[in-house]
């Protein structure tokens, strides 16, 4: 086994703190990366904090990993010591059935297999995230990183990036389409990069008005401050497409009256609680409303590829391990700027 240092909660809302474990040898299949950063994503907390429900402790969390690949097992054909490489947020999936095949394993009908809070497909093995130093993966679900974009701005491609990137794209985000991001957290600010990339008009949707120079900064043509209880008012039918990626619970209706004739409004944030819908807002322009969750390994290596096309990074404060709670609850007060990385040395 290989000893691994990395940083865990050893129960459901507990602090995180240093903690040795082991990982698999490498097998003949396998890539082990040596993690140089590591994203924290609203996600991790969540599940530390078991808002999704039963959680499996202790937990590792992290699954926005770019690091370099240390050694690789004997039959690893994509690749080599010294290259980039990243994880997100699965680690297998059952490679056999049509979703799988399709490219699409994060909907695997056997269910993907998390990067942590998870079992490993023996069943029995509990997958540890990449608050760590190390990981051992098979090759399959290893992504080849940029080599022109600095290397702590990537981690947060692998979640964040991806979550955004996959509904832009199947919703058609582009020249000629209005969208909107709401919330400018890790997920919303890589939102309105990637729209803004491919062409489309972008607005963001925030609570907090001192974002706007930032989301402009970032790529958006708008900004719309959401405190004010009217700031649907003067939006109506406004968009094709809105992505909702707060981490909070929302009334999901004045957004609806602002999107136009066939337009969508997908949930990537995962708050854990049910939402009130007022079908009059649906039936009115015939609008939907969708769900998204993360994107497959072709997605996902395409997503990187755009982003170093494009030169897209995540705007990132890299911290020391040991400033990890801290983080967690600037990420809760909407107070990250706009992503925080753990610089993997420091576990
Ligand atoms: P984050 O960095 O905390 O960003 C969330 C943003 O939501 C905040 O910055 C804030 O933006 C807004 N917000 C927070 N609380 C709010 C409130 N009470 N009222 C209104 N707006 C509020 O979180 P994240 O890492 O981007 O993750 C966002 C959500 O997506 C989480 O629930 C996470 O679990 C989920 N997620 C889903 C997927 C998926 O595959 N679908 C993948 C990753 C994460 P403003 O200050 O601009 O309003
Ligand atoms: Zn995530
Ligand atoms: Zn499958």
């Amino acid at each position: 086994m290989i000893e691994v240092r990395g940083y865990a909660a050893q129960k459901a809302k507990a602090d995180l703190a240093p903690w040795n474990f082991t990982r698999r040898e490498v097998g003949p299949h396998d890539v082990l990366v040596e993690i140089v950063y590591s994203g924290i994503c609203h996600s991790d907390i969540h599940q530390v904090r078991e808002e999704w429900g039963e959680a499996i402790f202790p937990m590792v969390p992290g699954h926005e990993i770019a690091g370099i690949v240390k050694e690789v097992g004997s039959e690893v054909k994509k690749f080599k010591p010294g290259m980039r490489a990243g994880v997100g947020v699965f680690i297998d999936s059952c490679r056999k059935c049509e979703n799988c095949l399709a490219g699409e394993n994060q909907y695997c009908l056997e269910g993907m297999t998390g990067t942590y809070n998870g079992y490993e497909r023996d069943g029995k093995t509990v997958a540890q995230g990449g608050y760590a130093n190390a990981i051992v993966i098979h090759e399959d679900y290893v992504l080849k990183l940029p080599d022109n974009l600095e290397m702590s701005g990537i981690a947060p491609l692998l979640c964040a990036g991806i979550t955004l990137y996959s509904p832009l794209k199947h919703w058609g985000a582009g020249p000629g389409k209005k969208v909107g991001i709401i919330g400018l957290g890790g997920l919303g600010h890589m939102g309105v990069k990637f729209a803004h990339a491919l062409g489309a008009e972008v607005t963001v949707l925030s609570h907090s008005a001192n974002k706007e120079a930032d989301a402009k900064a970032m790529g958006a043509d708008h900004f719309i401050l959401t405190k004010d209880e009217k700031f649907f008012e003067s939006h109506k039918m406004e968009f094709d497409l809105l992505i909702n990626s707060v981490s909070a619970p929302l009334d999901l209706n004045n957004y609806l009256e602002m999107l136009k004739l066939n337009g969508s409004l997908v949930m990537v944030g995962l708050s854990g609680q049910p939402y009130p819908i007022d079908a009059f807002q649906m039936l009115n322009q015939r609008r939907r409303i969708a769900g998204s969750m993360i994107g497959g390994m072709k997605q996902t290596q395409e997503m990187l590829d755009f982003a170093g096309e494009k030169n897209i990074v995540s705007d990132v404060e890299v911290i020391k391990a040991e400033d990890i709670n801290k983080a967690y609850k600037r990420v809760v007060a909407s107070d990250v700027k706009y992503r925080f990385v753990i610089d993997a040395k420091t576990f």
